[in-house]
């Protein structure tokens, strides 16, 4: 296999991106400027080294002190008793550029499988859990997209976190309800993001 091969490999690995696509950035970044190629170098190298994953929420930050929680889960002028549990880290980019929430995060990072086995080994809600037996959260609102993989682990959070409705007075709903099927929360608008959140169940 050539390098040209071993190159497109690489970039086929990103989300969205099929091989024939993978094969045109391989030769526009072949036939790039070498200042453009050291500058995505160096600038991917240094997110690389700045960036933390916070403990509680699972959220990729930068530049912070606080190597421990993020920014969001430590900021007390939020409602941190109400958590929204989400996919990915472009999910919060887009909940916090529509500013309808006003709670912090989980994010599962990706969404169950329909056909996946032990679900319980990849996505873990012990530390929700410990959050809800200990009071410090009483509102769960997950906002997965609605397609079969989004669906299924909402369906799957939630008879996790059932139990505690009734125990400790949980809140539970989902956003599902208030998007039309196909709905991708990263690309939902903010008006779509705010009536979704008002029709939770
Ligand atoms: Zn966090």
């Amino acid at each position: 296999m050539s390098q040209i091969d071993d190159l497109q490999l690489l970039l086929k690995k990103l989300p969205g991106i099929g091989p024939r696509q993978a094969r045109r950035f391989v030769y526009f970044l072949l036939s790039a400027d070498a200042g453009y190629i050291h500058k995505l170098t160096t600038t991917l190298d240094q997110l690389r080294r700045e960036k933390s994953l916070c403990s509680f929420c699972k959220r990729l930050y930068f530049n912070s002190n606080n190597k421990v929680l993020c920014p969001t889960c430590s900021d007390t002028s939020r409602d941190l008793s109400k958590l929204l549990i989400i996919e990915k880290n472009s999910d919060f980019e887009n909940f916090e550029r529509s500013g309808v929430w006003n709670g912090k995060y989980f994010l599962v990072l990706k969404n169950i499988g329909v056909t996946e086995d032990n679900p319980q080994n990849r996505l873990s809600l012990d530390r929700v859990i410990k959050e809800i037996e200990s009071g410090s959260v009483n509102e769960i609102v997950t906002a997965l997209s609605v397609n079969p993989d989004g669906e299924y682990t909402t369906e799957y959070i939630s008879k996790q976190l059932r139990p505690y409705t009734e125990t400790h007075n949980l809140k539970l709903s989902s956003l599902a309800r208030g998007l039309s099927t196909g709905s991708e929360i990263e690309y939902a608008d903010s008006e779509t993001l705010k009536q979704a959140l008002n029709n939770r169940k």
